[in-house]
């Protein structure tokens, strides 16, 4: 009995063509109808991060870093506006306030907040 060769692995296998680089999302995973029900919430962590989080919209973040951009390669060039620190988190978590709220409001007032901007 001979080994047959590795098979390639099936696209679905790790989540299709929109996994970066560093095996994280590309943002462009979340666009169209997903867009505005999901942001990237950013936080300042590691051994001397003050824990600042902040939120960033998928729409906005689109604009800034491109669709092929990865939610952790955001973190990555990040750096807190609190203490300057550089080890930066990074969770995708969704917007709770409902499909109506959202269509009414805009997106919500703290996904507009810039990370890198002084408070
Ligand atoms: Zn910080």
């Amino acid at each position: 009995m001979s080994t047959p060769p590795p098979r390639p692995r099936p696209a679905s296998d790790n989540g299709s063509a929109f996994t970066g680089d560093d095996g994280s999302l590309m943002l462009a995973a979340y666009e169209g109808w997903q867009a505005d029900a999901y942001r990237l919430t950013f936080g300042c962590e590691g051994e001397h991060g003050c824990q600042r989080r902040t939120a960033l919209g998928i729409r906005p973040a689109i604009a800034r870093f491109g669709r092929s951009m990865t939610d952790r390669g955001i973190a990555k060039r990040l750096r807190c506006s609190g203490c300057r620190g550089r080890n930066i988190g990074v969770q995708v978590t969704t917007d709770t306030r409902g499909t109506v709220t959202r269509e009414r409001d805009g997106p919500a007032p703290e996904t507009r907040a810039d990370f890198a901007s002084p408070a």
